[in-house]
């Protein structure tokens, strides 16, 4: 499953963070694939850097299997490839090796103890994406409930179309999840409505609030579900979980915890 959006900001890294959280909390094999160069997801995970050696930049590249680059987390299920700085030249190094679309897919491929597979896309549309929705069976489009929210949101339709129609014809927008909703704010909530009119069901019942807990948890390198699963933000993500279940029609429920 990708997590993508090309806008920055717009809580992919924090959706796929709690997101695979609760889903290793419900008893699934869970993996986060780091594939921004910011390595946000790996150190909100708690994963310093300094164990990092073996990143996502060595799988698509090709020095090392998939199965060498996964860690444990603190999360028990949960375990991450980590991103490292050096994965910001791989757009470009990408462009000249073979299968330069797949290399995720591939190595990915490789493994097969996992129930999921969340990747954490970056901020734009190159080949790191790319791969990412090669790889994926499904996308999961965050989408901050401000303004502009919509724009950039055809591009990345069409992007998905491209790569379904050319690279991967399993490919499948699962759902796009309204992030940042702030429901004091008029601005937020209508924001939110105009989405829901253009796209319709193709977006999450469950809405993500805004909710100071989810921006904090990751200076503790904790997903928020552990830094405090009372809060509004948690419930919201383990809401998303069963919800996002419902749609691949996974039949393992997920327990509040
Ligand atoms: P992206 O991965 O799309 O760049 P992030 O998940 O990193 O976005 O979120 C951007 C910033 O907003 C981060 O500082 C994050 O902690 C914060 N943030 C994300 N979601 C929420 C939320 N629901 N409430 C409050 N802050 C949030
Ligand atoms: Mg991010």
């Amino acid at each position: 499953m990708a997590l993508a959006n090309q806008k920055g900001g717009v809580g992919k890294t924090t959706t796929t963070i709690n997101l695979a959280t609760a889903l290793a909390a419900s008893g699934l094999r869970v993996l986060v694939v780091d594939c921004d160069p910011q390595g946000n997801a790996s150190t909100g995970l708690g994963i310093d850097r300094k164990a990092r050696e073996i990143s996502t930049y060595q799988v698509l590249i090709g020095d090392n299997d998939a199965a060498e680059a996964i860690l444990p987390t603190c999360v028990p299920g949960l375990m991450i490839m980590p991103s490292a700085s050096a994965l910001s030249g791989a757009e470009i190094e990408l462009v000249e090796l073979e299968q330069r679309t797949h290399r995720l897919a591939n190595a990915l491929a490789t493994l097969d103890d996992f129930d999921f597979i969340l990747i954490d896309c970056p901020p734009s549309l190159g080949l790191l994406t790319v791969n990412a929705l090669v790889a994926a069976d499904q996308v999961i489009v965050p989408l901050q409930a401000e303004f502009f929210a919509l724009e950039g949101l055809s591009q990345l339709l069409g992007t998905i179309e491209r790569v379904r129609g050319k690279l991967n014809p399993r490919l499948k927008l699962l759902g796009i999840v309204l992030t940042m909703v702030d429901r004091r704010n008029r601005l937020s909530e209508n924001v939110a409505e105009d989405v829901r009119s253009v796209m319709g069901a193709k977006v999450f019942d469950t809405m993500i609030p805004r909710n100071v807990r989810l921006s904090e948890a990751p200076s503790h390198g904790l997903p928020a579900l552990l830094y405090d699963h009372r809060c509004a933000g948690s419930e919201a993500y383990v809401a998303l979980a069963r919800e996002m279940l419902g749609r691949t029609r996974t039949a393992i429920p997920v327990e509040a915890i």
